[in-house]
């Protein structure tokens, strides 16, 4: 067996992963500095973060919308608004057809909050009438919660046309947005939406450890003494800010520098357009690709995001996912396990900073691994 250093290399494996992902050099240089989170350098830093995030969603504080950054990964983020805007008697009502779906319902239940569940199967999207149904039938729902791309199986989910019947019913809506801000267009405003929950460690190609929410100013303020926690108050984390800038405690420095670098980066390359078009090229490549070597992807087109794609385990041989995916990464690829209940499948995302060579890369090795698996059955 050849012997691979684990020393650092110049390039690390490609990360064909929905987060962790892979990250510019400039990116991961951006965090070789020592920062003070009280100093007002960095208080800076964080300003023009937060001032940012809301053109990209393109909406501002003048049109009455605020950003929280808040520690930790999206989880923390969704958490801290589930956990911050219910009040004591409200009730959620959770729109579920993947396994981030599916996380809000266990955040729901940790919090003892009130929940109606809507599932749909992995592969639909939410069923509006019963949304309405469901909706005009119990006054005592609240909060609306919907994913926006279910990263379980890549549907992108109808954020508008959810968020008009939330707001016919005059409900508080929440979206996780964490895998397509930034590189799907979503208006905020005709949306209905109240709190977007999104990462710099998805789309907008920073590296992991903080959230950020987008929040209605309005509907912000009116959550005053219904946060659950101490540390994921929303509310309370945006006091902190409007007060002196800071995070109310450490917060995570070097990424928060990283995450500026990336701003500059994503800017370059033309905003949430320019992100789009490289990303969808990334998919239309990798779909057809996929195809001519005989995989069949899991999603019907009309519901398939470009943000990440599922795959059919082969039929034709005895396919191992361990053994693919150790010969993918031999070949420094590194693709996704499915997280699918109902159907035998991989994921291969198109996000981060990784372009139509590295997919046609990855298209190349997949070839070479599946001739050498079928191979191997054929040996025996
Ligand atoms: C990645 C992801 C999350 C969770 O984010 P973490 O950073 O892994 O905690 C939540 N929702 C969606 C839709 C995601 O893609």
């Amino acid at each position: 067996m050849k012997h691979k250093l684990t020393l650092p290399t110049a390039k690390d494996k490609t990360l064909f992963t929905p987060g962790p992902l892979t990250t510019s050099l400039s990116v991961k240089q951006a965090m070789l500095r020592d920062a003070g989170s009280w100093h007002f350098e960095f208080n800076e830093v964080v300003a023009s973060i937060r001032d940012k995030l809301l053109e990209i969603a393109g909406v501002s504080r003048e049109t009455g919308f605020e950003t929280i950054l808040m520690q930790g990964s999206g989880t923390f983020g969704v958490e801290a608004v589930v956990s911050s805007v219910l009040p004591p008697n409200g009730k959620l009502l959770a729109l579920a057809n993947g396994a981030y779906g599916e996380r809000l319902i266990q955040m729901a239940s940790h919090l003892r909050i009130a929940t109606r569940v809507l599932r749909t199967p992995e592969n639909q999207i939410p069923d509006l009438d019963m949304l309405q149904s469901v909706l005009s039938g119990d006054s005592t729902i609240t909060h609306v919660a919907a994913v926006h791309c279910e990263t379980t199986t890549g549907i992108l989910n109808p954020i508008t046309e959810i968020g008009r019947i939330v707001k016919d019913h005059q409900r508080i809506y929440i979206v996780d947005a964490i895998s397509s801000f930034g590189a799907i267009p979503i208006d905020l405003v005709s949306s209905g939406i109240d709190f977007l929950i999104s990462s710099p460690n998805k789309c907008l190609e920073g590296v992991p450890g903080f959230s950020f929410i987008l929040a209605r100013r309005a509907a912000l303020l009116a959550t005053e003494g219904f946060a659950r926690t101490l540390s994921l108050d929303l509310l309370g984390q945006w006091k902190g800010f409007e007060k002196n800038g800071q995070f109310r405690y450490t917060p995570a420095t070097h990424t928060i520098l990283a995450f500026q670098q990336a701003l500059r980066e994503f800017d370059l390359e033309g905003g949430v357009a320019g992100r789009a078009a490289r990303y969808r090229n990334n998919h239309t490549v990798l779909l057809d690709g996929m195809k001519r070597l005989g995989f069949r992807s899991y999603l019907n087109p009309e519901v398939q995001s470009y943000v990440i794609t599922s795959f059919h385990y082969p039929t034709d041989f005895d396919f191992q996912f361990d053994k693919f995916y150790r010969r993918l990464s031999d070949n420094d690829m590194i693709i996704y396990p499915g997280k699918i209940s109902q159907a035998d499948t991989f994921r291969i995302a198109s996000i981060g900073r990784i372009f139509e060579a590295d997919v046609r890369s990855l298209l190349c090795a997949i070839e070479e691994s599946v001739n050498e698996l079928c191979d191997t059955k054929d040996d025996l």
